[in-house]
């Protein structure tokens, strides 16, 4: 008898904004005349940048002549994608971060909710409340949610309201926690923390042996000063922080599919018995057994948006 992962059970219906699809479907079958605004998933609405399309037929023709046409390329990224990263999300901003702590994929979603396999199942997993749906559930697959209560919430995880009270600003945890999830600028909130309620965050995830996964995917949005871009922007971050990114919502990627994540090497977690053990060593290995990179063709398009045309 073949047994199921039955922590699958433990999820309210579907995926949330398959939900909100289904039904926004039968809302407009029934209502032809209606004009629906949604307010489910976001999507963008413009085409790609023409820089972009350009470096991407340049890149679809070189699959076609046998002095350049590219097979399996490596797994964590091509390196004229990932110096172009460097250089510009984060030598402009004074983070120097070497090139094999910049793993690109095929998007954040992925990412984020791939993460957890590297950490061990007894972790405390906080969120910010509300949140994006795929921490939650990730972590609720491979077992970390415990069963959901009657208050909505999942018993094992630790939720952080964001409410018009606190100014959607979290609150440290109570309670001790291990993996924090922040994502800034928020969805679904899209409120910022300034550099010093970032750096509490930070200071908390030192000071606990705890990491944070910051999702980073509304970056290109931030227009203040002050609000940090990258979390690496605050003393001590390298040692506690995953960063993620995405060309989803910069440059119209949400179809094309091109994404980063970013693992210091000076980021820990623990054996049971205390021993540290760097988590881009376990990404890296993760990476490389399930995943086959990005393809070349994509690749290419996302570097054309560090050209100045793609800048636009
Ligand atoms: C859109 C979005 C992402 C990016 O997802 P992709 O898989 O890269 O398209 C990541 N996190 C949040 C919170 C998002 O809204």
């Amino acid at each position: 008898m073949v047994t199921i992962n039955e922590n699958y059970l433990k999820l309210p219906g579907s995926y949330l904004f398959s939900e909100i699809g289904r039904r926004v479907a039968r809302f407009k079958a029934e209502h032809s005349e209606a004009t629906v605004i949604s307010l489910g998933i976001g999507d963008v609405t413009r085409p790609l940048p023409p820089a972009v399309i350009e470096s991407l037929h340049e890149a679809v023709d070189e699959m076609a002549r046998p002095e350049t046409f590219k097979g399996y390329g490596p797994e964590q990224g091509y390196g004229f994608l990932i110096n172009k990263i460097l250089e510009h999300e984060y030598r402009s901003r004074g983070i120097e971060l070497e090139a094999d702590e910049i793993f690109i994929s095929d998007g954040s979603k992925c990412d984020t909710g791939n993460i957890q396999e590297i950490f061990g199942l007894e972790n405390v997993v906080a969120v910010t409340d509300p949140v994006y749906p795929v921490y939650v559930d990730t972590n609720v697959m491979a077992g970390r949610g415990g069963d959901l209560s009657a208050s909505g919430g999942f018993e094992r995880i630790v939720y952080l309201s964001c409410n018009a009270e606190n100014g959607f600003i979290p609150e440290l945890p109570k309670k001790r926690v291990d993996i924090i999830y922040l994502c800034y600028p928020n969805n679904p909130t899209g409120t910022t923390l300034s550099k010093a309620e970032l750096q509490k965050w930070v200071d908390y995830a030192r000071e606990n042996q705890s990491v944070i996964l910051y999702d980073a995917a509304y970056e290109a949005f931030i227009r203040e000063e002050g609000v940090p871009h990258s979390i690496y922007e605050l003393e001590g971050a390298r040692e506690v922080a995953i960063e993620f990114r995405s060309f989803s919502k910069t440059a119209g990627f949400t179809g094309t599919r091109c994404a980063y994540t970013v693992v210091p090497k000076s980021v820990v977690g623990y054996t049971r018995d205390g021993k540290a053990v760097p988590l881009n060593q376990l990404w890296n290995r993760r990476q490389t057994t399930k995943f086959n990179g990005v393809s070349y063709i994509i690749q290419r398009g996302a570097a054309a948006v560090y050209t100045p045309e793609g800048q636009w």
